[in-house]
Formats: structure tokens, C-alpha cells, sequence
């Protein structure tokens, strides 16, 4: 079998572990301060604050901007859940814009026309590994005196015209074990405000400033010097990591581009995607529906995963929750009934790439 997600590390990781482990101090201390300078440095960020993951880093990257009761957070109802659980957990509403099928995340044009006069943040994810289409949302956002909270979870590394993910005001990543950088379980908060930065790192240790000085009611959302131990490494040989995944992608497009009925991912003009998925979509013009697509990839020991095949917005706990806003997305509702995501980590072989091409190509009955 081809899983879908492949976890491995190298020696790098296994030694600075040991040697955190051997130095008796294991909780958070300079190994985390290492990987968020090392990873502001890599990636162009102006100040990183590491979290124990990347549900709390939305939900603190929230608690800043100071939400009151009934004030909405505009977000995409094609996610993983933690990012509306996120938004509910911070006290606020959740309402919804459609997105683009093109590119899986949120729709300028339908972000438009939800903002109300209770609009205070915009919140696009970049989905699978590529950014939103960042310019106009960050014209709404600058014409409607909102914030934005940029869902990068997925996307590590991600630009738009060059600009990186998180650096439209308050971004937050998951480092969880099947992301493209991973501490197990970790997230980081990125922001290029210094007063945000600070109230972040006292909210994350119990809203304490120095020992026994608690300046606001906070959390425990650290990470531990073993975690960061884990990632760093990983940050030294990101770029490589993306030049494989971004490379697997390409051949995986070479591949599949005439297979019928099926639709391959498309970086956008402009962008440089990191694959965290490589996410085709099973049209109705298909020969098969989708659960029969995934069933036969199963046959042909093909890992796959429909991510995520519902939206948010359409489970009966967040329907009835008096502070989430169904809206009509039409365009997420009929991705989720088509998204298949094939293997693209960077992990796998040259002949498992050819077998995945190739069981795509004959469930989908495109010409030998
Ligand atoms: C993984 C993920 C999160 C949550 O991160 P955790 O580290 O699992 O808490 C949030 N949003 C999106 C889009 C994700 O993929």
C-alpha cells in the first residue's frame, strides 16, 4: 500500500532530541526559541510565537484581536474543523463565503457580499498548500477596517506575488504529525505587529508576565524544547522538502492531465504551492462517483484521502449552534462531493509515483 502520508525523520532529529533530553530541561525553553527565530528567518516573518498546536494558535491569534459577543468571523466552510472550532472557542460567530474551484479557498466575490456591519476578521485558509487570492481579500479587509487571520496550517512556506503565508497581519501553522513541517503536535502564531507578538507569548504561559504577574486570564498553549527538537531540523532542509513535493506534483499532472472526467490541481499564476495535498476532483463527467474512485485506488493499493468530503457547515453540532451562520456555498458544496487527494509526499518513490498515475489512469479510462 502507497499511504497517503508518509512520517520519517533522519539522524538530524533523532540527535537533538537525545540532546535535549539529556540536558534535563525538556518544556519550553531556547529550543523553542530557536525554531520560531529559525523559522521567521526561513520564511521572512517578523515575530513567531510557538504553541502546543495549531487549533490554539487560531484560537490565540483570535483572543488579540479583542472580539466582542455577536462580532463575525468571515471564514470558508471548506476546512478541517478546527478552524470553525477555533472561532466558536474564541466567543465569536462563524459565517461563511463560497469559494473558487479552481484553487479550493475562499471567493473574493462571495466574501464580498457576506461582510455585514458585525464583520470584524477575515479569515481565508490556504488550503492543501497554496495560498488564497490574497490582493483582494486584503482590499476588502483594508476597505472594511477589518482584520485578517490567515488559516496557514497547511501551507508553510506558501507565497502569493511573493509574499509569504501569515504575513498579512496574524497567521497561524499547524505542526501536526502529517503536516509538511512536524513537531507531532505543535502550531505557531506569525504577526508583524510587536504589541500583538508580546500579548501572544504572555496569553500562551497562564497571561503571566513575569513569575506571579498575571496581566490577563490566559492559557497553558506551550510547546516543549523536545517538540521544537523534532522541527528544527526540518526548517534546515524545508526547501528540499518543498523541491520534492512540487516535483512529485508535476509528475503527477504530467500523468493525469487527459485522464477523463477527472480534474487535476493547479498552481495559480503567481503562486508557489507547497503541496501539502495533491487534490483531484472526481467530476460528475467521471466514469465513476467518487466512493467508487477511492474503493478502486484501494484495490490497486492506492492510499487516498477525500479531504474533506463534507463541509463544516453541514454537520447537525455546528447547524444548530446558535453562534455559526449557515450560509448557501454552492461551489464548496459540490468540491466536497468531488476532492480525492493522491500520495505527493515527499517520501515517495519514482515507481510509486508511476503507480499511482497509472491505477488513476485506468479507473478513470483514459487511453493507454
Ligand atoms: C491541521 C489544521 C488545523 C489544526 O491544527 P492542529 O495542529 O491539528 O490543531 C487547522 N486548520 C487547518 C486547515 C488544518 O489543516
Amino acid at each position: 500500500m502507497i499511504p497517503i502520508t508518509r512520517v520519517q525523520f533522519g539522524i538530524e532529529e533523532e540527535e537533538l532530541v537525545l540532546e535535549v533530553l539529556r540536558s534535563g530541561s525538556i518544556a519550553q525553553g531556547p529550543k523553542v526559541k530557536q525554531l520560531e527565530d529559525e523559522f521567521a528567518a526561513t520564511f521572512g516573518l517578523d515575530h513567531v510565537i510557538a504553541v502546543n498546536n495549531g487549533t490554539t494558535a487560531l484560537v490565540g491569534a483570535l483572543e488579540v484581536l479583542d472580539l466582542h459577543p455577536g462580532d463575525e468571523v468571515l471564514t470558508t466552510p471548506f476546512t478541517f474543523v478546527a478552524t470553525l472550532n477555533a472561532i466558536l472557542e474564541a466567543g465569536a460567530t462563524a459565517t461563511f463565503a463560497d469559494i473558487r474551484d479552481e484553487d479550493f479557498n475562499l471567493d473574493p466575490a462571495s466574501v464580498r457580499e457576506r461582510i455585514t456591519t458585525r464583520t470584524k476578521v477575515l479569515a481565508p485558509v490556504h488550503l492543501y498548500g497554496q495560498m488564497a487570492d490574497m490582493q483582494p481579500i486584503e482590499a476588502l479587509a483594508h476597505d472594511h477596517g477589518l482584520r485578517i487571520l490567515e488559516d496557514a496550517a497547511q501551507s508553510h512556506g506558501a507565497t502569493y506575488h511573493g509574499r509569504p503565508a501569515g504575513s498579512y497581519g496574524l497567521g497561524t501553522f499547524s505542526l501536526y504529525a502529517t503536516k509538511n513541517l512536524t513537531t507531532g503536535e505543535g502550531g505557531l502564531i506569525v504577526t508583524d505587529d510587536a504589541e500583538l507578538a508580546d500579548r501572544l507569548r504572555v496569553l500562551r504561559n497562564q497571561g503571566m508576565r513575569a513569575r506571579y504577574e498575571y496581566e490577563v486570564a490566559g492559557h497553558n498553549y506551550r510547546l516543549t524544547d523536545l517538540q521544537a527538537a523534532v522541527g528544527i531540523p526540518q526548517l534546515a532542509r524545508y526547501a528540499s522538502i518543498v523541491q520534492t513535493r512540487r516535483r512529485n506534483a508535476a509528475r503527477l499532472t504530467e500523468g493525469l492531465a487527459d485522464a477523463p472526467g477527472i480534474v487535476v490541481p493547479r498552481e495559480l499564476s503567481g503562486r508557489e504551492h507547497v503541496w501539502h495535498q495533491y487534490t483531484i476532483r472526481v467530476t460528475e463527467e467521471a466514469r465513476v462517483d467518487r466512493a467508487e474512485f477511492v474503493e478502486q485506488l484501494t484495490e490497486h493499493g492506492i492510499g487516498s484521502g477525500a479531504y474533506y468530503p463534507r463541509l463544516v457547515t453541514d454537520y447537525d453540532a455546528y447547524r444548530r449552534h446558535p453562534r455559526v451562520s449557515v450560509a448557501d456555498t454552492p461551489v464548496a458544496a459540490r468540491v466536497a462531493r468531488e476532492v480525492v487527494s493522491l500520495p505527493v509526499h515527499h517520501h515517495l518513490a519514482d515507481d510509486e509515483l508511476d503507480a499511482i498515475i497509472s491505477a488513476v489512469r485506468e479507473i478513470s479510462g483514459a487511453s493507454r
